[in-house]
């Protein structure tokens, strides 16, 4: 079904493979490193030989990827700061082909006081130098859609494509995010809004350009631009969207992103799995 959730890897990477054991999932997300920090070291020989392991003993494990530090803003005007942001997905992308990952998630970037052009353009230069730097990888790079929130590029499907058209690689995928495209305004949780916004969707980016699904219901209203994870069925976009969006992307890996806490993880995966039929 490619559905599951994103994984824990406190106490090492290899870690992730237990929950998702327990969860009974076959695909799912991962920070490959501490999210919240711009120093993260190496994979080390030893590291890449647990986490192999750890899958060889779980090959119901479909499809692993990961999701980039928050800190990243390939936008960012600020040389010095743009520049730290290249290095540091430049190391993303090569932990990913370490541990034989096939995605990595990117948030595209936030423009600042800067027009959005300018971001776009600045991540699309960005995102050339990361492509030629791992040249030898596989792993490819999904852009999010944004939420939009703050001065945050991604929240229409023209940005996504501009970013590809001018990074121009046919590593560059896209991660299809439920709530943040909810919060962008598009109606996804009625019927019609809903086959309105795929068609959008393959028109201006192309289906083939998607890799990987964030399931997460919206705590904003429909446009609001505001990014706040709810659970499956239980904010603004509702059970309707949730079920077609099973049923279409069968052969997408779909992870949620909702807060885990109380052990959610199970009953929003119950939902999902109701849905799909
Ligand atoms: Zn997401
Ligand atoms: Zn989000």
């Amino acid at each position: 079904m490619l559905l599951g959730v994103h994984c824990s890897v406190s106490g090492g990477l290899e870690h992730s493979f237990e929950e998702a054991k327990t969860l009974g999932i076959d695909t799912f997300q991962v920070f490959t490193r501490n999210q919240r920090q711009w120093k993260a070291k190496p994979i080390s020989e030893e590291e890449k030989k647990l986490f192999a392991d750890a899958w060889a003993k779980n090959p119901q494990i479909k499809v692993i990827f990961s999701h980039a530090s928050y800190l990243i803003n390939l936008a960012s005007a600020d040389t010095e700061l743009r520049h730290k942001s290249i290095a540091a997905f430049t190391e993303e992308v090569i932990r990913c082909t370490e541990l034989g990952l096939a995605y990595t998630v990117l948030h595209p970037g936030a423009a600042g006081e800067h027009s959005e052009e300018d971001a776009m353009n600045r991540i699309a230069d960005s995102l050339k130098k990361i492509v030629a730097e791992t040249s030898g990888s596989k792993v490819k790079i999904l852009l999010e859609n944004t939420a939009g929130q703050g001065s945050h590029v991604g929240y229409k499907f023209e940005h996504i494509r501009n970013i590809m058209d001018l990074t121009g690689s046919d590593r560059i995928g896209t991660c299809f995010d439920t709530c943040h495209a909810f919060a962008a305004g598009y109606n996804i949780s009625t019927e019609e809004g809903f086959h309105k916004t795929w068609h959008d969707f393959s028109h201006i980016i192309g289906m083939e350009k998607l890799c990987a699904i964030h399931l997460n219901d919206s705590k904003g209203e429909l446009g609001s631009r505001i990014d706040r994870h709810d659970h499956i069925g239980q904010g603004k976009i509702g059970k309707l969207a949730f079920g077609m969006m099973m049923k279409k992307f069968t052969h997408i890996p779909k992870v949620i992103e909702t807060d885990a806490d109380n052990n959610m993880d199970p009953v929003n995966l119950n939902v999902l799995n109701e849905l799909a039929g």
